[in-house]
């Protein structure tokens, strides 16, 4: 049926300024609709973490509340209190000691609008409390470094700079992709600020060993060593671990943890737009970072670097942990750990030229690399892979493994059997192909968090 619908002349869509004149709502909404349309399938996007699927109940939930600024906490006091509740339940969930079942504000910790802003925050307490001890011993204060792998999110980078921070880089190696006990006591002193462990990296997906660098710095500090926090950068694991490894200890359990954040946008199944940032304690959260302010009505302490933000993520996160429970996490981890194992699998069995550099056993993601002497690359592999629809980047490990380079495939919510299975027939397809032909496009460098 042809379509009746008036339509923008294409020519005529602004882009470098405003118009003289507008469009009819109609138009408007054709005009952005069919441009959105070009972006890719989001269900075969298998390079983000970011959630891409929720329930139609969930959307609907999210959409009542778009207009509301979860800053205006006296015009949305409810909006608020869930606020409140959501930074508790990820609190409990993470075992933070001390918080009253009957009082979410008991547990210490803000919502934000993802990983990166909640790595700020914490980042941050960890420096002012770092200079706070400095300056009562009568240390020094100028030169604050920051201990973490070369495998950090880009954000961590971003923090160092912006908040004036020296960076320590571990290194990786080739065939080892996290950081390890020996290199954290070897790099800590008395101007460490803090050690960041990942749980889930972005590289390959893998957990650190988090208990074990806590060990480390308990062993270092009981020996009078410095005692130095540590802040776990849980922003994949922080919703896949507690379902599915409830005995890996990696969180609050740990006394030296002092501050972990996660992305609900992640694998807290939420659409983009949400994270958070826990403490353990209020003493880990230094009283000069919150400010209190009070021009929208009431007295709102606020601890976030932006000030307005929608309440709609706040909405769409509490729906889901009403929805699922940890029954509901336990079952979508437990399945997207299954197809990554399960492709993991097929992957070894049928495709031997590959080696698995990590299975799913840990996030739902897998990373594979091809020998030296392949005549086709990973590269090549992402680029044909995209040509069936399927978005898997490729790209190169971190510091003083740069010579080894991964195709990663990241495994979400909205993903199911059938699609893992069609996705490793064009994989094995693909390489069927590269096999006869050889490298046709090595240039397609890029790499999607
Ligand atoms: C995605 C990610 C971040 C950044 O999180 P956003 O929620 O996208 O801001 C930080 N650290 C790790 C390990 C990540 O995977």
């Amino acid at each position: 049926m042809p379509n009746l619908e008036p339509r923008a002349d294409l020519d005529r869509i602004p882009s470098t300024s405003l118009a003289p004149d507008g469009m009819s709502a109609r138009e408007a909404y054709m005009a952005v609709h069919d441009e959105l349309m070009l972006d890719g399938n989001a269900r075969m996007n298998l390079a983000t973490f970011v959630t891409t699927w929720m329930e139609p109940e969930a959307g609907q939930l999210m959409a009542e509340a778009f207009d509301k600024n979860s800053i205006d906490h006296d015009e949305y006091p409810s909006t608020s209190r869930i606020d409140a509740r959501l930074a508790c339940m990820v609190a409990s969930l993470f075992h933070a000691p001390g918080i009253d079942p009957d009082r979410p504000e008991s547990a210490t910790g803000v919502s934000t609008i993802g990983s990166s802003e909640a790595v700020m925050l914490s980042g941050l307490a960890l420096k002012w409390r770092w200079r706070a001890a400095r300056r009562a011993a009568g240390a020094p204060t100028d030169r604050p470094v920051l201990v973490l792998g070369s495998n950090v999110q880009v954000v961590w980078e971003k923090f160092c700079r912006y908040f004036d921070v020296e960076p320590r880089y571990l290194p990786v190696e080739p065939g080892r992709y996290v950081i390890t006990p020996e290199q954290v006591r070897a790099a800590v002193d008395e101007n460490t600020i803090g050690v960041v462990a990942v749980l889930g990296t972005t590289f390959t997906g893998e957990y650190e060993d988090v208990e074990g660098i806590a060990r480390t710095l308990d062993e270092l500090a009981a020996a009078g060593g410095p005692d130095v926090p540590m802040h776990v950068d849980a922003a994949s694991g922080g919703f896949v671990a507690p379902f599915l490894d409830p005995d890996l200890v990696w969180d609050f359990r740990l006394p030296r943890v002092r501050s972990i954040n996660v992305s609900g946008h992640k694998y807290g199944l939420t659409y983009p737009g949400i994270g958070f940032a826990v403490w353990r304690s209020p003493e880990d959260l230094p009283g000069e970072l919150v400010f209190h302010v009070n021009y929208l009505g009431g007295d709102m302490p606020p601890f976030t670097l932006n000030f307005s933000r929608p309440g709609n993520q706040i909405v769409g996160q509490y729906y889901n942990f009403l929805r699922l429970g940890t029954a509901g996490y336990t079952r979508i981890m437990a399945e997207l750990r299954a197809y990554a194992l399960w492709l993991a699998g097929f992957v070894r069995e049928a495709l031997p030229v590959y080696r698995v550099v990590s299975d799913g056993s840990a996030l739902p993601v897998i990373a594979l690399s091809l020998p030296d002497d392949s005549p086709f690359t990973v590269f090549d592999v992402s680029h044909e892979l995209r040509a069936q629809g399927w978005q898997v980047p490729a790209y190169t490990m971190p510091a003083d493994a740069e010579n080894v380079a991964v195709l990663r495939i990241v495994l979400r919510h909205g993903f199911s059997a059938d699609l893992t299975q069609r996705f490793g027939e064009d994989l094995a397809a693909v390489t069927a192909k590269l096999q006869r032909h050889g490298s046709v496009d090595a240039t397609a460098r890029h790499f999607a968090h």
